[in-house]
């Protein structure tokens, strides 16, 4: 199989491709990314060498250099590529719509030209907007997102949707949770909280602290999204979760528990405009109609995640300080 990753070089993205090379070794895996602020190469270091993998830098919204890419013969689509950080969508709305909607448009555009088996979409629980303090997302939970990050996700599942009907196409549409695991972008909230408690610096936690997050591994989602690309059903929407809701102070306090730090560390800033009280992912579909089971409980996988934060400094340090950014030109010789 000839699969196309966008966004290969983000946290998902890279997991995803290092954990289709180890699981399928004879597939041939090309990674596309533009690398944004949030792409590292750094993260794909161990398979660089691996001759079934390959990268190209493009950008999604490029339908010229997208069309050149799928004149290789592409088999299955996953599209990561995305901007993905909700507070820079309220700052930066713009980009947002360009990537997460029109990007994907380019890209159905060339899976349609080219026939490509399947398009899988990977998008998020946030499109369906915030829970209150019970029930879960489905999948026939109406799309109601409240940021311009999750709307612009919800605009690219829906063109997914309308490719799909209008065109045949043959896709398929994951909505995950919270991801959480090594080669996090150091902006998002575990990362985030770690290195700054390791440095002894405040941690900022929106408003009371009790939004509610449902967490998963990144590796149990990228086992989901192997799973979609092989058995999923023509058409079908598939929620991923694993049914561990925490409250973000919860998770502030376990990494503070584990680093030894002390709690005084937190401090509560003013909350995000429209910030999401709860969200909370109802898997029956995946786990009953696939046979999809998470392999880490949330106790395991987090206490893992940490010790991966404090075991590669470095990796984190580099991108803080801006360093990684010349490592695709040191390694490839153009920026
Ligand atoms: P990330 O920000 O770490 O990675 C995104 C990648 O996309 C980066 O490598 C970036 O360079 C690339 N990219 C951005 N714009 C591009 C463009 N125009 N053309 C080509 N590449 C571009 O994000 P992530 O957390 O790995 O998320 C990956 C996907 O999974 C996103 O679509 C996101 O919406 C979805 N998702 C994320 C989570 C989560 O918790 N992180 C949960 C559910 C779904």
């Amino acid at each position: 199989m000839n699969l196309l990753v966008t966004g290969g070089a983000g946290f998902i993205g890279s997991n995803f491709v290092m954990y289709m090379l180890r699981e399928h070794p004879n597939y041939e895996i090309v990674n596309i990314d533009a690398l944004t602020y949030a792409g590292n190469l750094e993260n794909l270091k161990s398979v660089e060498q691996n001759p079934n993998y390959s990268f190209i830098k493009a950008d999604i919204r490029d339908a010229k250099a997208i069309d050149e890419v799928f004149q290789q013969g592409i088999d299955v689509v996953v599209n990561f590529a995305a901007e993905s950080h909700v507070d820079r969508s309220i700052l930066e709305p713009d980009v947002f719509v360009k990537t997460n909607v029109f990007g994907t448009q380019v890209l159905l555009d060339a899976a349609k030209k080219y026939g490509v088996t399947k398009f899988v979409q990977v998008s998020t629980d946030e499109v369906y907007g915030s829970l209150g303090e019970t029930g879960l997302f489905s999948e026939t939970t109406p799309l109601a997102p409240n940021s311009p990050y999750s709307a612009s996700k919800a605009g690219g599942d829906l063109l997914v949707r309308a490719y799909h009907e209008t065109f045949g196409i043959t896709v398929n549409i994951t909505r995950c949770s919270n991801n959480y695991g090594p080669y996090q972008f150091p902006e998002k909230l575990i990362p985030l909280m770690i290195s700054r408690a390791l440095n002894d610096q405040p941690l900022p936690v929106y408003g009371d602290g009790l939004n509610i997050r449902d967490w998963l591994y990144v590796e149990d989602h990228c086992s989901a999204i192997d799973l979609v690309i092989h058995e999923g059903q023509d058409g079908e929407v598939y929620n991923i979760g694993g049914n561990n809701e925490r409250t973000n102070v919860h998770i502030v306090k376990t990494i503070l528990e584990q680093l030894g730090k002390p709690e005084s560390l937190i401090t509560y800033v003013q909350d995000r405009p429209g910030h999401d009280r709860r969200y909370g992912i109802d898997p029956t579909k995946i786990t009953t109609e696939l046979g999809w089971k998470p392999k880490h409980s949330f106790e395991t996988g987090i206490k893992e995640t940490i010790d991966w934060y404090l075991n590669n400094q470095e990796w984190w340090m580099r991108i803080q300080s801006g360093e990684y950014e010349q490592y695709y030109e040191k390694q490839y010789g153009i920026r």
